[in-house]
């Protein structure tokens, strides 16, 4: 199997994936994102507690590419800090820009990789970046409350 065929099967299985296909209980963002050049279009829910991702999901529908890309993402952020989803967003936005290239540099973003090859297919970038742009919109609005004791 070459590379590009791995990275197809990545993507293929990444948007079957229920997994992270569901809404989150005490979510403290709630974000709609929508790419009306394909018809992608995603909720993103997340619950964040002391600048932790204590948990995400996501509803919706779109082509393969925006699923996976939002599943795939979801997997990464989930039990991360806000900053370091930030620091993640970065290297993504590098990568599909193909300003970042280095594999080192790329490894943080694991089964990410897998949409590496979109940045040659603009017409599909919005497609890869949808669920990052609403996690970042998500991120900046995050209306974490105090932890109550309970
Ligand atoms: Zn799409």
């Amino acid at each position: 199997m070459d590379l590009k065929a791995l990275y197809n099967q990545i993507i293929v299985e990444n948007s079957r994936a229920s997994h992270n296909r569901h809404k989150v209980d005490h979510a403290t963002a709630v974000l709609e994102g929508v790419n009306p050049s394909c018809g992608d279009d995603i909720t993103l829910e997340l619950s964040v507690s002391n600048g932790i991702i204590k948990d995400a999901g996501f509803t919706g529908t779109g082509c393969a590419i925006s699923q996976a890309s939002a599943s795939m993402m979801i997997d990464l952020i989930m039990g991360k800090t806000v900053e370091e989803a930030k620091q993640l967003l970065r290297t993504f936005y590098g990568m599909i820009k193909g300003e970042i290239t280095d594999d080192g540099q790329l490894e943080v973003l694991d089964d990410i990789v897998a949409l590496q090859g979109i940045s040659h297919m603009p017409g599909r970038v919005k497609c890869a970046v949808l669920a990052w742009h609403t996690l970042e919109e998500a991120l900046n609005e995050n209306n974490e409350k105090p932890e109550t004791t309970e």
